[in-house]
């Protein structure tokens, strides 16, 4: 814990944490070693995490790296973080992320853009991290938290793994608590672990995930001893490739990764297999319509009076508008604003109606899928690591999401593992999804990969 906080103070040119609890992990640790002396240590016990900052920690700053959220201090654990304490976990801090989760570069923080610390060959240009959880992907692969808590709505814990050449998995929604994980869009957000390894991250999830009846959409179903499934037995085993995935414009290096990818699998003794998810092209327009709908509705509750930063006016009105106008970024309020349009009464059922239908297709889709195979391996996103500041148009942000979104609309767990380098030596990953609640087989499958 000592050399991972120096190590923490020394990298701060990242710009990974948004609070560091140095005297908390100290506290944590002495508690950690008395444990292990005792013989009742639990699994991860005196391991140095970074925990993203939309997980609620009580009386640590905790405020989705939003500015309307400066000040508050939860007074309540959110029910991951407390698994991961009462499994003996040490906190080293909060960590950035984009704004709400909104967001895939890790640049939409108060605190300013986070940094990849992978570079190109042969460039000091600096890199985002992917996002939203930027901050835990990049403190991971700086070796600034030994893993991090990260949230994944539509592709946030993969992406953000796949651009830093870490290990990140999203399980099955439902399958971790969302108590005291601060709300983006509630039918789609999970948390999970990304980690240095494929075992590391089997361990976390372990202690992050089970039943919480303070979560009504977690589901009491036992958890697997995620690192005892890691047998790297592959054999037999129906891999799909589903074909939605490999468009025209798929740049060649990622179609290599993917291939190659096909050819490891096989090698272990996989089965390969064509599968069709024809509803795929469909899932990108369908997420940033669900996603923000449930986002606008979740944001209201930020109005300068029950949590946060007030900004004073001359009526109750004028204070809330103030208090948003000024405590929102630009991205976030481009979500609210279309989310509140796609649930007005005029046009609820041309988009928001119609995306609820598409979602359903799209999870059949899978479904059918899964009546075949039993993963199916695809490119985690279209690119390596991009530059900060390069992507200014939010359509073109929002494409990287394409691979990504529609495991999170059908709530099936997916994973990211890494699987080579691009051209100029940057981190690409894979992505494989799986049956609702067999994480397992992901991790399996992942540890043969990576
Ligand atoms: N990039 C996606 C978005 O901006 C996904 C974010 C996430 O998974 N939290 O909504």
């Amino acid at each position: 814990t000592s050399s991972y906080i120096e190590a923490v103070e020394a990298a701060r040119s990242l710009n990974a944490y948004l609070v560091e609890t140095p005297e908390q992990a100290l506290t944590m640790a002495d508690a950690a070693d008395a444990a292990l002396k005792a013989g009742t240590a639990g699994p991860l016990a005196g391991i140095p995490l970074g925990i993203k900052d939309l997980f609620c920690t009580k009386g640590v700053h905790s405020q989705a790296a939003s500015r309307i959220l400066d000040g508050f201090k939860p007074p309540y654990e959110s029910t991951v973080t407390a698994n991961l304490w009462r499994d003996g976990a040490v906190m080293l801090g909060k960590l950035s992320m984009d704004e709400f989760a909104m967001g895939s570069s890790n640049e939409t923080s108060y605190a300013g853009p986070v940094l990849n610390p992978w570079r190109a060959d042969g460039s000091d240009a600096n890199l985002v991290p992917g996002g939203s959880s930027g901050g835990s992907s990049s403190a991971v692969a700086a070796h600034i938290a030994a893993a991090a808590t990260g949230t994944d709505t539509g592709g946030s814990i993969r992406q953000p793994a796949a651009f830093t050449g870490t290990v990140g998995i999203k399980p099955t929604y439902g399958r971790c608590s969302r108590w005291g994980v601060i709300a983006f869009a509630s039918s789609l957000d999970q948390a999970g672990p990304i980690a240095r390894s494929v075992k590391d991250a089997a361990i976390m999830l372990g202690s992050m995930a089970g039943y919480d009846a303070k979560d009504s959409t977690s589901i009491n179903c036992p958890v697997p001893d995620y690192a005892a499934a890691l047998t790297g037995d592959i054999r037999g085993l129906k891999v799909g490739i589903p074909t939605e995935y490999r468009p025209d414009n798929l740049p060649s290096e990622i179609a290599k990764l993917w291939d190659q990818g096909v050819e490891w699998l096989k090698d272990a003794g996989a089965e390969i297999k064509d599968v069709s998810l024809p509803h795929t092209k469909h899932a990108l327009a369908t997420y940033y319509i669900v996603a923000p709908a449930e986002a606008s509705s979740n944001l209201a509750r930020y109005d300068g009076v029950r949590y946060g930063r007030r900004v004073n006016g001359s009526s109750l009105d004028d204070m809330y508008a103030k208090t948003r106008a000024e405590g929102f970024g630009k991205e976030v309020k481009r979500r609210i604003l279309v989310g509140t349009y796609v649930l007005s009464a005029g046009y609820y059922d041309a988009y928001y109606l119609k995306a609820q239908k598409l979602r359903t297709l799209i999870a059949r889709d899978f479904a059918a899928a899964f009546n075949d195979v039993d993963v199916l391996l695809t490119p985690t996103a279209p690119s390596a690591a991009f530059g900060i500041g390069e992507t200014k148009d939010p359509i073109a942000m929002y494409l990287n999401d394409v691979f990504t979104v529609p495991a999170s609309l059908a709530g099936l767990p997916a994973m990211s593992v890494p699987a080579g380098l691009s051209s100029t030596g940057l981190p690409l990953g894979l992505q494989l999804i799986g049956k609702v609640f067999d994480e397992a087989t992901l991790l399996n499958v992942g540890s043969v990969i990576e």
